[in-house]
């Protein structure tokens, strides 16, 4: 058979119980009957189950209790005999059970044991010693004696037996193990209770049962007093524990603890709290706690206690610094709590729970710092400005004397000392840009880094404009000193922007956002200057947006459209090329200028496909000409390329895409770019360069002589043609500096093997000077604004038929008219 264990037997057991037992208690039930009990059962019967069952008798030391119950069913058995004490023994067992259980199989065999061990013990006793109720009258006790013995002996084991079987059963566990550990120590509350039972039968044998009852008054004082008692020493003991435990955990806490006196001193310290501070015991039992608090932390500490002893109740936590005996500071975290003594009237002492958080105060610090500075220049970073403007928005709000100006200052130039210098010089010249900044503004200014090059400075207290200035400019020439690195020197200038609270901000981010617009302004003009914002810039900030907005459609709608200026060779007085210049016809607002919307398209990076528009427009139209003219058609088409344009990777495959669909000689193809396009970038530009040449396009240095003009490396790049800035031309008088600069950039042209064009030619004066110096080209107004294809196209017409373009150049050239047209425009 499979084992299923021992648990099989519990059912069967069980129920073999309450059936003996049920017997046993039916038959007693009968006999009762015969016998005709009296009152003494019933008030014994009533006695054990309503208040005997409720009180027990509790030995401490063995934590096992008596219930006065079982002396009240031996009472019964040595009073009523044998059927009595079955009754009353297996009713009290019944009630108890249902206190306890809610399984009424447990209640049954409950009480069926107890009636099964009661009619053992009884049927036993009765064998040994005759009819129990008469060894009252026993003169020397001594059969008494023995009967309570054998009597509790016998009730004891039957009853714990017949228990622990069952439960020894349930749990699959051996019975003696399961008697052993349960049921032991119980032998001594039966025979206790035997005893007191016999020594009650003893009595009532003496006075009588109903004095016996009269008593029980008295039995009822003597047990509530007792019961008080054991309250007491219960409570004594816990207190003397819990005060034990206590001083365990005050002496070995992880934290400082202290008893502190009403007045401060130190009364009991741990050994966590010495190792804190420094000090020993003995050394701090003879302080105060204020000799060991900072200064400064003693108003807020003293309020603390105060308002502990005022309240009576703990205070969570206070911080406070401590002096370490050894000199530095501890930051500690103190919880306070009042310990109330025996006369509460008097000022409670306190308990100090104190934590060093000195490591977590210094994190936190660091990253405080952290959150608010900026790592290379130590300077403080641009939340904290914002904080900071914040504030003196506050304060401008409620008094208009505290009128201050926020300075938006960027360097000039930095990204080529960046890139050219390295990174490295880059961040020392930062670091030393902030030093200046420092030792330029006046006390109580506020600097920050916003990061790159980009600086901001809170001046308040400013209301002059005047004095604005003074102090701006006086920023701008420390910043612009010569700054020596390793052996390099170099310098470079701010463009500063000022927003002034006297506007009226709402947001720190307006007035920030408005010194960057003006500061945007400042650059414009150039560099080293300052602009203060006023509301027309807003104005324009706005109407550039929408201008952006407007941009984005514009391709798609087909806005753009491309102009044709003419390029004319100053020698033969004919049409070399043209250069590509866009138009924007905005639905709206008419033409607008590139001028006002290049640089928005530069700035979005609009201008990548618009001019790749461009490109292919134009190419286009070249490509219409030859085929309506002539395939080998003298002529070039210059178009101009943006930085955007020129940084994209992507532009060399873009032009070999429109070449190859336009079917044009990518040598009639000329791009024009700045020369600040070229020296901001010399690596990638020079390499872009070479790509480009080797397809055979041609490059131009668009506006020559604005920008760096560094010479040096102009000779080293795959250039064509130069193009005078139209300012050198347009202001070109006789022998004035313009004109010495044209000179001078047509020789040095003709030095380096590069072709030359003049830009703005507007009167014939011009033509005749740059004809003198040898200028190979001009272009401007003088021979033609840009026209819109169909007059280019008259143009080109014109060309083939080899009519002048212009009679007063063809009579200043004079007689070159004639001249084949031959490829004049440098290559
Ligand atoms: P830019 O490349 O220097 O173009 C020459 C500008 O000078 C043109 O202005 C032209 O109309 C103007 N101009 C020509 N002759 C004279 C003259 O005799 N007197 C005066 N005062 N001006 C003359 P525009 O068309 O307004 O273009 C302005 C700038 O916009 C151009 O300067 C160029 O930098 C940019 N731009 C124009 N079209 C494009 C384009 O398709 N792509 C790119 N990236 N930029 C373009
Ligand atoms: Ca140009
Ligand atoms: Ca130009």
């Amino acid at each position: 058979m499979e084992p299923r264990g021992r648990k099989q037997f519990y059912d069967p057991y069980v129920w073999t119980i309450v059936m003996a037992g049920g017997l046993v208690l039916v038959d007693a039930v009968r006999l009762l009957c015969v016998q005709q009990v009296g009152a003494p059962f019933w008030l014994l019967l009533l006695a054990t189950v309503l208040i005997a069952s409720h009180i027990t008798v509790k030995f401490f030391r063995f934590d096992s209790h008596i219930s006065i119950s079982d002396i009240f069913i031996f009472l019964a058995l040595l009073l009523l005999g044998r059927e009595a004490a079955v009754v009353i023994g297996a009713a009290e067992s019944l009630y108890s059970s249902v206190r306890i259980t809610k399984k009424p199989l447990t209640m049954a065999f409950n009480a069926a044991a107890m009636a099964c061990s009661t009619f053992i013990t009884a049927s036993i006793s009765t064998a040994l010693f005759g009819p129990l109720t008469q060894l009252a009258g026993d003169e020397y006790s001594a059969r008494l004696i023995a009967a309570t013995c054998v009597m509790g002996t016998v009730q004891y084991f039957v009853n714990s037996l017949l228990v622990a079987t069952a439960a020894s059963f349930w749990t699959d566990k051996p019975v003696l193990a399961t008697w052993r550990k349960h049921y032991v120590w119980a032998s001594i509350t039966y025979l206790a209770g035997a005893s007191a039972a016999a020594i009650t039968f003893k009595l009532i044998g003496m006075i009588g049962f109903y004095a016996f009852i009269a008593m029980m008054p008295i039995v009822a004082i003597i047990y509530f007093t007792y019961l008080t008692y054991v309250k007491n020493i219960q409570a004594s003991t816990a207190q003397a524990e819990s005060e034990k435990r206590f001083h365990q955990a005050f002496d070995q806490a992880p934290i400082g603890m202290a008893l502190v006196s009403p007045d401060g001193r130190w009364l009991q310290v741990n050994h966590s709290l010495c190792t804190l501070i420094g000090y020993t015991e003995r050394e701090l039992l003879q302080k105060n706690y204020r000799a060991i608090t900072l200064p400064e932390d003693l108003p807020k500490m003293t309020a603390t206690i105060s308002e502990v002893a005022r309240t009576q109740t703990a205070i969570s936590q206070v911080e406070v610094r401590y002096l370490h005996k050894l000199g530095h500071q501890v930051c500690a975290l103190i919880g306070i709590s009042p310990l109330v003594g025996p006369d509460e009237e008097a000022a409670p002492q306190l308990i100090f729970q104190i934590q060093d958080i000195t490591d977590r105060k210094r994190a936190e610090a660091q990253l405080i710092h952290d959150a608010y500075h900026d790592a290379l220049t130590g300077l403080p970073n641009r939340s904290w400005f914002i904080e900071q403007l914040g504030q003196a928005l506050g304060a401008a709000r409620n008094n208009p004397q505290a009128g201050f100006a926020v300075l938006f200052l960027d360097l000039d130039r930095f990204k080529i000392i960046n890139d050219s210098m390295g990174h490295l010089f880059g961040d020392q010249l930062l670091i030393n840009t902030a030093e200046r900044l420092q030792a330029s503004v006046r006390p109580g200014d506020k600097i920050a880094r916003l990061g790159g090059d980009e600086f901001t400075v809170l001046m308040s207290g400013l209301t002059e404009r005047a004095e604005v200035i003074r102090n701006v400019e006086r920023i701008q020439q420390e910043v612009s000193q010569p700054f020596v690195l390793n052996g390099f020197e170099t310098f470079t200038t701010a463009s500063i922007g000022i927003a002034l609270s006297e506007l009226g901000y709402d947001k720190p981010e307006e007035l920030l956002r408005d010194a960057d617009t003006a500061m945007y302004q400042a650059k414009s003009l150039g560099k080293a200057q300052h602009v203060i914002f006023d509301k027309r810039m807003h104005l324009r900030a706005l109407n550039l947006l929408q201008l952006e907005s407007d941009l984005r459609r514009a391709i798609d709608r087909g806005e753009f459209r491309v102009q044709y200026q003419p390029i004319i060779s100053l020698k033969s007085g004919t049409l070399s090329g043209f250069e590509a210049l866009v138009r924007w016809h905005h639905p709206e607002r008419g033409m607008i200028s590139p001028d006002e919307f290049i640089s928005v398209a530069e700035e979005t990076g609009i201008i990548v496909p618009l001019g790749k528009w461009v490109l292919a427009e134009s190419c286009a139209q070249l490509r219409e000409w030859e085929a309506r003219f002539d395939a080998d058609l003298p002529l070039l088409m210059s178009v101009n390329l943006s930085s955007k344009q020129f940084m994209d990777a992507s532009l060399l495959e873009q032009i070999l895409q429109i070449v190859t669909e336009t079917r044009i000689d990518p040598r009639k193809l000329k791009l024009e770019i700045t020369e600040s396009v070229v020296m901001e970038n010399i690596e990638v530009a020079s390499q872009m360069l070479n790509q480009l040449r080797d397809i055979g396009v041609g490059l131009s240095i668009d506006d020559f002589g604005t920008g760096y003009s560094s010479l040096s490396y102009l000779h080293r790049l795959p250039i064509n043609t130069l193009k005078i800035d139209r300012s050198f031309v347009s202001r070109m008088n006789e022998q004035n500096e313009n004109y010495e600069i044209v000179r001078t950039i047509v020789l040095l042209a003709q030095n380096l093997g590069l072709g030359i064009i003049a830009e703005g030619v507007e009167t014939i004066e011009q033509v005749a000077r740059l004809a003198e110096l040898k200028c190979d080209h001009g272009q401007g107004f003088f021979f033609s604004k840009p026209v819109d294809a169909d007059e280019a196209t008259l143009l080109v017409e014109k060309m083939t038929r080899a009519e002048p373009i212009n009679i007063e150049v063809d009579e200043l050239i004079g007689g070159h008219l004639d001249v084949a047209l031959v490829n004049t425009y440098p290559m």
